[in-house]
């Protein structure tokens, strides 16, 4: 993979460039926050580029480290905001991709502890996985006598905007025994709000786990492999002929190097194209994988190629 590594251009492409590159590709995997959508409001052009895209044959598939929904009310929030024909098999997130983990790969016996909202609650319900939730009612109560179940094999951490430190330290005392599972979600480190806030990310509050417990947990979502692992089981796509689109460079431009894709930053979210550039003067060879292929202001630039033949 060296060569290909070193290849990595972080080149803003337009016109006849991007033209080639979406006809070398069968399938497209887009992030959410920050590609397609931002909050509310769908990025401009984002619903046309995804019709085209389908019309001419492609496969696009939606890849989100985002755990605080389950997929219904991702094609709800599809809906919404004027993608049509977005269904379900269509969007993996970290929550689901966690509860096939735990389901196929741990194939867990007993209960996973459970950080996170209703994404992740319902996507381990869905896939049968048997969980206690982080916010039993054990109100009032310290880690010193609350009850802890007796059987839980695994700790799964997702974004909580319900954290307390009750849940933590019933996290730490599970993950004291060294058969327990932790894993993550994923990996972000905090989220862009409106008005300029942000807030921490699931990242964050592995962390302050792995610290307490000394131990490592398994990331699920981007940049892991498992994620592209689950579209290729369900829909055998070829890494080579797909097209990874992403804001995050730690995440979904690593994710897509991980993946043996090909990848597209779009500037419409996190990372900026100064990130981008920093890390391809870097002198550490790690770092040449967060260096996008290709870079465009928004995906609104693929329209007047896709509209081209309409
Ligand atoms: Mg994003």
């Amino acid at each position: 993979m060296a060569g290909a590594v070193s290849s990595r251009s972080c080149q803003k492409i337009r016109g006849a460039q991007i033209r080639e590159l979406l006809d070398s590709k069968q399938s497209v995997l887009f992030d959410c926050d920050g590609v397609i959508w931002n909050g509310e409001k769908a990025v401009a052009g984002a619903t046309d580029v995804v019709r085209l895209l389908k019309k001419r044959g492609k496969n696009v598939f939606f890849v989100t480290n985002n755990c605080t929904r389950p997929r219904e009310k991702y094609v709800q929030k599809f809906s919404r905001l004027g993608f049509a024909d977005v269904a379900q098999e269509d969007i993996f997130s970290s929550a689901y991709c966690s509860a096939l983990y735990l389901r196929d790969v741990v194939k867990v016996r007993g209960k996973v502890f459970a950080i996170g909202g209703d994404g992740v609650h319902s996507e381990l319900r869905d896939a049968c996985v048997s969980f206690v939730e982080g916010d039993a009612d054990d109100s009032g109560m310290s880690i010193v006598d609350c009850p802890l179940e007796p059987d839980v094999k695994a700790v799964l951490v997702g974004y909580d905007d319900r954290l307390t430190f009750l849940k933590l330290a019933k996290a730490c005392c599970y993950l004291q025994n060294a058969e327990c599972h932790f894993l993550a979600t994923d990996p972000d480190p905090w989220h862009p709000l409106r008005q300029g806030r942000v807030t921490p990310g699931s990242g964050s509050l592995t962390a302050a786990l792995e610290t307490a417990t000394g131990r490592k947990a398994t990331v699920i979502g981007k940049p892991s492999r498992f994620m592209f692992e689950c579209i290729a089981s369900q829909f055998g796509v070829d890494p080579a002929r797909s097209l990874m689109v992403g804001d995050r460079l730690e995440t979904d431009i690593l994710f897509g190097a991980n993946c043996g894709m090909e990848t597209l930053l779009t500037l419409t979210g996190v990372s900026t194209l100064q990130e981008a550039q920093g890390y391809v003067d870097s002198d550490a060879p790690d770092k040449k994988d967060l260096v996008p292929d290709y870079v465009v202001d928004s995906i609104a630039d693929l329209l007047p190629l896709l509209e081209e033949d309409e």
